[in-house]
């Protein structure tokens, strides 16, 4: 069997591992640029189920995808040596007033009454309890079981432990049509020239997926959302939970380097780190984090969430035989990484 992934973001590596891992000897990874050049580098890496599920569905979906995390990194480190820097830190979200403190409490209650383990800490004195940096706020939300990965690390050992595996990463190849044979998906054709036929094909495209040619339409499309981001380094590192507050997060990574992000802008695909965008990501962070304001700015860049048309899931069977898809998680890619990997496996391996 061979199962030809394109892109190769942590959706298209995580999958190629798990088919690789599950048997199927000829995978190929597909990836115009080099593996994690796009949003799965960039990103920040929190695993931030309790702070990002929108519904109960997504809050059952984040929590068992956050729960794999520690395992996989183990296991990664096992196969590759590298850490991915898994960190279960926490994260408090900061109300700035009495009426996001009254959501913050809705919140902790509803996903107690769910056993999930959650917190409302009152006042700023609560909030310093779990985080001394933390600035001015009514008080706090603290899930104590979200975390973070470092995404660029994750990225390398996932490449690692695919060519390890046996998969084929192809780089610098771009698929420039899905082929279609009749009702059945037999692989791509690349760079115009060259058709690689497969038994399965997995769509991983990230933000592009509904770029590549030839995709058939009843998948549903995926349009960009760029998100800007700010690294800072605070030496002596001070920050040690991840802080959430109106609409930015700030990441520490243990080491001093501190991210802050992120702007959600639809703007297609420009590549551009903004002054507003810098501007609104340092306001935010200061404001929740005011110690920051001494800490070095070493580099800022942007990329572009894969956000679905409409509330669809883009994972596992596509509807169109030996096409499977693992995109569309706009901004929870890192975290459904593992979780995706599996249900694309399991999707591929029904299918022939
Ligand atoms: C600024 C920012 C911050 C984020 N923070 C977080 C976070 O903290 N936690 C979290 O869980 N998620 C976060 N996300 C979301 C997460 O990064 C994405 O959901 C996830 O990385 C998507 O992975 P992917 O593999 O689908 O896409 P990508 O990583 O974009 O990979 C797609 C790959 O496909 C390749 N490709 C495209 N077209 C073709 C083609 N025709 N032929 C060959 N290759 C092709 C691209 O070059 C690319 O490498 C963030 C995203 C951004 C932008």
């Amino acid at each position: 069997m061979r199962a030809v992934v394109i892109g190769g973001g942590v959706m298209g590596c995580a999958s190629a591992l798990e088919l690789a891992s599950r048997g199927v000897r000829d995978v190929v990874v597909l990836e115009r640029s080099v593996p994690g050049a796009e949003a799965s580098s960039a990103a920040g890496g929190i695993l931030g189920a309790q702070v990002e599920a929108r519904n109960p569905r997504e809050l059952d979906a984040f929590v068992a995808a956050r729960e794999m995390h520690e395992a996989w990194a183990s296991e990664l480190r096992e196969l590759t040596g590298i850490d991915v820097g898994f960190r279960r830190c926490g994260i408090l979200t900061i109300a700035r007033n009495d009426e996001e403190l009254a959501a913050l409490g809705r919140e902790v209650a509803a996903q107690r009454e769910r056993g999930i383990e959650a917190a409302t800490l009152t006042g700023e004195r609560g909030a310093r309890e779990i985080e001394p940096e933390v600035g001015a706020c009514r008080g706090a939300a603290w899930f104590a079981r979200d975390g973070q990965v470092d995404p660029p690390r994750l990225l390398r050992a996932l490449v690692a432990a695919c060519a390890d595996a046996g998969v084929t990463i192809r780089a610098g190849t771009t698929v420039s049509r899905v082929v279609m044979r009749g009702e059945r998906c037999a692989g791509v054709e690349l760079d115009g020239q060259e058709e690689l036929e497969a038994d399965v094909t997995v769509l991983a495209a990230g933000s592009w997926s509904s770029l590549v040619p030839g995709v058939p339409s009843p998948v549903p499309r995926v349009r960009p959302v760029r998100g800007q981001m700010v690294e800072l380094d605070q030496r002596p590192p001070r920050l040690r939970r991840i802080v959430f507050g109106g609409h930015t997060y700030v990441v520490p990574r243990g080491d001093g380097r501190v991210v802050a992000g992120s702007t959600m802008e639809e703007v297609g695909h420009r590549r551009e780190v903004t002054a507003g965008g810098v501007s609104d990501i340092l306001g935010g962070a200061l404001a929740n984090v005011p110690s920051l304001r001494a800490a070095e700015l070493v580099r800022t860049w942007c990329n572009f969430r894969p956000c679905p048309e409409g509330d669809v899931e883009l994972v596992g069977p596509s509807g169109v035989a030996g096409l499977v898809l693992a995109t569309g998680h706009h901004r929870n890619g890192i975290l459904l990484a593992r979780a995706t990997a599996l249900a694309v496996a399991d999707a591929a391996l029904a299918a022939t």
